[in-house]
């Protein structure tokens, strides 16, 4: 009796201790189950945050601009690119697109999205104070899979720089035909004439076989500046470089422009100091001296003198300048002179049979050779142009 009340006193401790094991292994279970849990949902966080971030900074890094609309009309996502292309701080959440980007055809294209499921390159203008931009739109409409509204996304790319580079073209052709006109259109009548009948007076014949030569010259100068340009704008060009020393180069650009100097008394000088060498192709800075000596014999005084100096500048770099003492460019000119086909003085300027090509070839040979260029005038002073080249060594 006794023995089994012990047996079942032992049984009942030993149950006991099993409840209590068990109880305690299924909370420590738990409570591992929600440290489990805890740093799991920690991680979803992270990742999604993490997720949030690159999606925000790729929106960020878009060229074009991005806005992103709920169901309610009222932005949700705006990058960096729509804010500033419309003036305003992304995200610019809850704010609606008429808010945002203070323009009523944007709002209209949003309205759109009501009966279309999407509008594609639509053109827009901003127009501002200071510039006119471009935009191509593409809107599409954000549908849920039950088909209920739900949004739209907005595409803006940027135009402006596209349209301006077709006006540069477009001018840039207009201007190639004019100046190929001049010269074809001399040559045209002076053929006529010959043909005609005026090649049975000698005289006749003699004087419009001078044009026809003359102005076939001059097509072939404006061919030659304007394929050099070309092959300039597109880095073709190669450059020779070499130390060379700028005392000589003017000397012989100088030579070079004795003839035309002398036809108009003009004297011309070498004042280049004799340590001066630059890094430089010899071609091609031939060219640009030659160029800039003949503006300033053309454009200079009769009678007048040309000067061409040379200095060490610091940081390794040396500047070369060529001086006229002739009525000088005007002030409004002096900005765009280094631009194709401008002229300061175009019925002068024309007479002189120039291109209007010389000094964007000069800009654009001291640019590859990594120099800069520029121009110092006062009415009735003269003109001088300076160029910095990288020296020798
Ligand atoms: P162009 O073939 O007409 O000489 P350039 O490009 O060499 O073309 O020069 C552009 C314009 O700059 C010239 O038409 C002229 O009006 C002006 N110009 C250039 N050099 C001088 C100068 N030394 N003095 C006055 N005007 C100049």
């Amino acid at each position: 009796m006794t023995l089994l009340v012990i047996l079942l006193l032992l049984l009942a401790v030993g149950l006991g201790i099993g409840v209590w094991w068990y109880r305690d292994q299924l909370r420590q279970e738990q409570q591992r189950q929600a440290r489990d849990f805890a740093s799991l949902s920690e991680r979803r966080r992270e990742e999604l945050h993490a997720q949030a971030e690159r999606t925000s900074a790729l929106f960020d890094r878009m060229v074009e601009g991005l806005i992103v609309l709920g169901a309610d009309g009222r932005i949700r996502l705006a990058n960096r690119a729509a804010g500033a292309l419309f003036d305003f701080v992304p995200p610019a959440e809850g704010r609606t697109v008429l808010e945002a980007t203070r323009h009523h055809e944007v709002a209209a294209l949003v309205a759109r999205l009501e009966h279309e499921p999407e509008v594609l390159n639509h053109e827009l203008r901003l127009e501002s104070v200071a510039e006119t931009r471009y935009l191509q739109v593409n809107a599409l409409a954000l549908r849920t899979a039950a088909g209920t509204r739900d949004g739209a996304i907005l595409v803006f790319h940027d135009l402006t720089r596209l349209r301006q580079l077709e006006a540069v073209r477009q001018e840039f052709v207009a201007n190639v035909s004019h100046e190929l006109r001049t010269p074809l259109s001399l040559i045209k009548s002076a053929a006529e004439t010959l043909v005609d009948g005026g090649r049975h007076d000698p005289a006749i014949t003699v004087r419009f076989l001078a044009i026809i030569e003359k102005q076939a010259n001059r097509l072939t100068l404006l061919i030659d500046d304007l394929l050099l340009l070309a092959r300039l704008d597109s880095g073709r060009i190669e450059l020779n470089l070499t130390d060379l020393p700028l005392q000589q180069a003017a000397q012989e650009a100088l030579d070079d422009s004795a003839v035309v100097a002398g036809a108009r008394g003009v004297r011309l000088e070498n004042r280049v100091a004799a340590d001066v060498s630059a890094h430089a192709d010899p071609e091609r800075l031939r060219q640009v001296l030659i160029n800039l000596i003949d503006n300033a014999i053309k454009y200079g005084r009769e009678g007048g003198t040309v000067v061409v100096g040379g200095r060490v500048l610091e940081r390794g770099r040396v500047e070369l300048t060529v001086r006229d003492d002739g009525p000088g460019i005007p002030a409004e000119s002096r900005e765009r002179i280094f631009e194709r086909f401008y002229r300061a003085d175009k019925a002068r300027t024309r007479e002189q049979g120039g291109t209007g090509l010389g000094l964007a070839i000069v800009k654009n040979v001291v640019h590859a050779h990594g120099g800069e260029v520029r121009v110092e005038s006062a009415p009735g002073e003269g003109t001088e142009f300076f160029i910095t080249l990288p020296a020798a060594g």
